[in-house]
């Protein structure tokens, strides 16, 4: 898998829409931000789901104006880190908080996590 040079533990694979279309396009002051939450947790952050185009990110409900959505001209700002249980969540959350990241949402398998800026911050959602 391709890792990214600036955010080693992540791999362009990881960020590539599920649908097929082929875009990735993240924001790079967001990867490197999660590469050093990711080395101060020092456990793994498998990334269920970064980019996602338009139709992609309608087909699984994500709202309009999501922080997934990215094409040629626009940059993602989210992940969705695929966590086991209370033990890792108590582990990811507070690494995130730690480097600057105030935007999460929390779910029974998943933690995103985003840096949109258009949308309010230090908000903690539940799925
Ligand atoms: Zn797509």
């Amino acid at each position: 898998m391709a890792r990214y040079d600036f955010a080693p533990h992540f791999s362009e694979e990881e960020f590539t829409c599920h649908c097929g279309c082929g875009i990735e396009n993240p924001n790079r002051e967001f990867l490197e931000r999660l590469e050093r939450a990711r080395i101060r947790a020092d456990i793994p952050f498998p990334v269920i789901s970064g980019s996602r185009c338009a139709d992609h990110n309608k087909d699984v409900g994500g709202i309009d104006f999501s922080s997934h959505f990215a094409d040629e001209d626009t940059e993602s700002h989210a992940a969705d880190v695929w966590t086991r249980g209370t033990r890792q969540r108590g582990i990811i959350v507070p690494s995130l908080v730690a480097v600057g990241f105030n935007r999460l949402g929390l779910a029974d398998t998943f933690i995103h996590v985003d840096i949109d800026p258009a949308l309010p911050p230090n908000v903690i959602w539940l799925y």
